[in-house]
Formats: C-alpha cells, sequence, structure tokens
C-alpha cells in the first residue's frame, strides 16, 4: 500500500500548510448508512484520492436521527421547493432535514471545506437529476437532493461533484482540478491579503485559466489591472467569484494545444531545431488524440527545468494536481 500523502500540495508558487479538506456522502467511504443497512463504497475515493485528501464525511438523514435501516425517501412535488417523503408510511421528513441542514452547515462553515462529492440520485444528497415526483406519482429527472440543494446556496464557490460523473476522466480531471485551486485560493485569502498577493495568484494561475476560458482571463486581468480601486478583501470577493466561475468552463484539447503552443513559445531560444519539432509532433499526437495530456506536458516540464525557466515553472498549469492521482494519463 502506498503511503497516505498529507494532502499538502503547492502550485503557482502558493505553499499550502493545510490539508485539503472535503465533504463526501458517508455511504461512499463503506459506511453503512444507507436506507437499506448498505454502503455504495467508491474505490477510486478510497484508494486513490483518500490519499491526498482530509475526509470530512457526512450522511445527512442518518445525521437528522432517521437511523439505520429506514424506510426509503423520494422528493415530491415542485422542483423549487419539493417534499422529502417515505415512500410507505408518507411521513414528511422534510422540515427534520432542513432543521439539520441549517445546523450543519453551520458547523461546516468553520471545517472550510474545499469541494464535496455527492452520492448521486439521493433525495438528500444528489446535486442534479434526482427522481422528483408528482402528484400523479410520475417520476422526473428534475429534482436537486435537500441536503446538496442548502449546501450549493451556502457555498457556491466550494466545487462539488458526484461519484457517478466522476467516472468521466474529463469531469474528474477538472473537479480535482478545481478543488486544489479553490484551496490555494483560501489559503491565499486566510493569509495576510494584500492587492499584490493576489495579483500573483493571478500570475501563476494564467495558463490554467486560459485553458478554461480565455475570455474568464481576460476579465480577471482587467480586474486585476484595476487592483488600486479597491480594498484587498473586496478584491478578493469579486476575484474570487470569477476565478472559480472561470475553472468552471470545461477545458478542451483545442484549448489545451493553444496553452501548450504558447508555453512552447517561450522555450524558443532555448530549443535546439530537433528538440522544437519533437515538441510539436508530440503536440500533432496530442491533438489526434494518440496520446494522453501528461506526455506533452511532461515533455515542456523537461525543458521548463532544464532551461530554468522561472516563469512557467511557477505556473499552476504544469502543477495543478499530485501527480500520483494520474489525472492527466486519461485525457
Ligand atoms: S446518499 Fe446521503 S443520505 Fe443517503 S446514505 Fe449516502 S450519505 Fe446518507
Amino acid at each position: 500500500m502506498m503511503p497516505r500523502s498529507s494532502g499538502r500540495f503547492s502550485g503557482a508558487g502558493v505553499a499550502s500548510a493545510l490539508p485539503i479538506r472535503v465533504g463526501v456522502s458517508r455511504c461512499l467511504l463503506g459506511e453503512e448508512v444507507r436506507f437499506d443497512g448498505g454502503h455504495k463504497r467508491d474505490r477510486f475515493l478510497t484508494d486513490v484520492l483518500g490519499r491526498h485528501v482530509e475526509w470530512v464525511p457526512v450522511c445527512p438523514e442518518v445525521e437528522a436521527g432517521f437511523g439505520t435501516p429506514r424506510e426509503a425517501m423520494r422528493l415530491l412535488g415542485d422542483a423549487e421547493h419539493p417534499k422529502l417523503i417515505t415512500m410507505t408510511s408518507k411521513r414528511d421528513m422534510t422540515t427534520p432535514l432542513a432543521v439539520y441542514s441549517k445546523r450543519k452547515l453551520e458547523m461546516l462553515e468553520q471545517t472550510e471545506l474545499s469541494g464535496y462529492i455527492f452520492k448521486k440520485d439521493s433525495p438528500s444528497c444528489g446535486i442534479e437529476r434526482v427522481k422528483l415526483f408528482n402528484a400523479q406519482d410520475m417520476p422526473s429527472r428534475t429534482g436537486v437532493g435537500l441536503f446538496a440543494r442548502a449546501f450549493k446556496e451556502r457555498f457556491p464557490l466550494v466545487p462539488i461533484e458526484d461519484e457517478g460523473r466522476l467516472c468521466d476522466p474529463v469531469l474528474r480531471d477538472n473537479f480535482i482540478e478545481r478543488m486544489f485551486c479553490y484551496h490555494r485560493w483560501q489559503l491565499l485569502v486566510r493569509g495576510p491579503l494584500t492587492r499584490g498577493s493576489i495579483v500573483a495568484f493571478h500570475t501563476g494561475h494564467k495558463y490554467l485559466l486560459m485553458v478554461h476560458s480565455r475570455e474568464g482571463y481576460r476579465s480577471l486581468g482587467r480586474l486585476v489591472a484595476q487592483a488600486h480601486c479597491y480594498a484587498p478583501k473586496q478584491l478578493a470577493a469579486l476575484y474570487g467569484r470569477l476565478f472559480m466561475a472561470t475553472l468552471a468552463v470545461k477545458a478542451t484539447r483545442r484549448k489545451h494545444v493553444d496553452v501548450l503552443q504558447h508555453l512552447i513559445g517561450h522555450l524558443k531560444q532555448q530549443l535546439t531545431p530537433k528538440e522544437r519539432e519533437e515538441l510539436n509532433s508530440v503536440l500533432r499526437d496530442y491533438h489526434q488524440g494518440l496520446v494522453p495530456l501528461i506526455v506533452p506536458v511532461t515533455l515542456i516540464k523537461h525543458h521548463v527545468t532544464m532551461h530554468e525557466v522561472g516563469y512557467i515553472q511557477n505556473q499552476a498549469y504544469l502543477n495543478p494536481h499530485p501527480k500520483e492521482l494520474m489525472l492527466r494519463n486519461y485525457v
């Protein structure tokens, strides 16, 4: 068994002194808390990601006092204000779950979560497409679990996903990248916050932002160029929102190729014609889907290290999350 990581990962020159805390639906860790007394252990979470994060496990239904095993529940009524109703006895559990959620979210505020992984399809934990029944007992996939909804409203910047969507390598890479970015952002905001530290953070995330959205990157650039117009806290509030929204835009293969070409451009002076040709050839292979992203990134990192190109070396794009997760081997 590999040693557990401290979860202390630094990127873009921002060192993390604290573990990265991630909320998780308890049943995904293998705890027998489901309505039927079972669990839904997710091996990627327990055996891989768990080495790099500190879990904060939550089971809303058990912690609200519903017990295990318990009667199964479902969402009923209007998509914006659904009720949580037990399947057979038709008891309304909406209020106890809402009271619990309010109390729990206040506690989680202190925990400073950098992400949350919810159990899909659950009337308490599902983040989207949960079955919602109408008065005629017809289901539609338009519901959101009651606890997940309350969490999203209370912590709109915290990246969330469900374990089903994490099976997609692109979504997995994007979610974990956002989690680590948000963790670095939390550390920055917690430290002695200055306009200069926000500008330096922005500089270190340039290529990572560009690979998601050039428009988002430009808007953030305009904001930091006007840094002197804002108090540091005000600037951080504006920057943090736009930063997380930009990272949520999907990075495509085409956008990665653009960014990688930019990085190669920085190495123009240092590379021999043969090395340049090799890099361009690897980039073509990546563009055509013949090799994964890790291949061109590793080759560029090699040249950046060999030639000590400081500006690029500190870019979060080259090290967005722990390499042991091997996320870029599959995208
Ligand atoms: S889905 Fe949520 S409420 Fe249901 S068992 Fe898992 S953690 Fe508990």
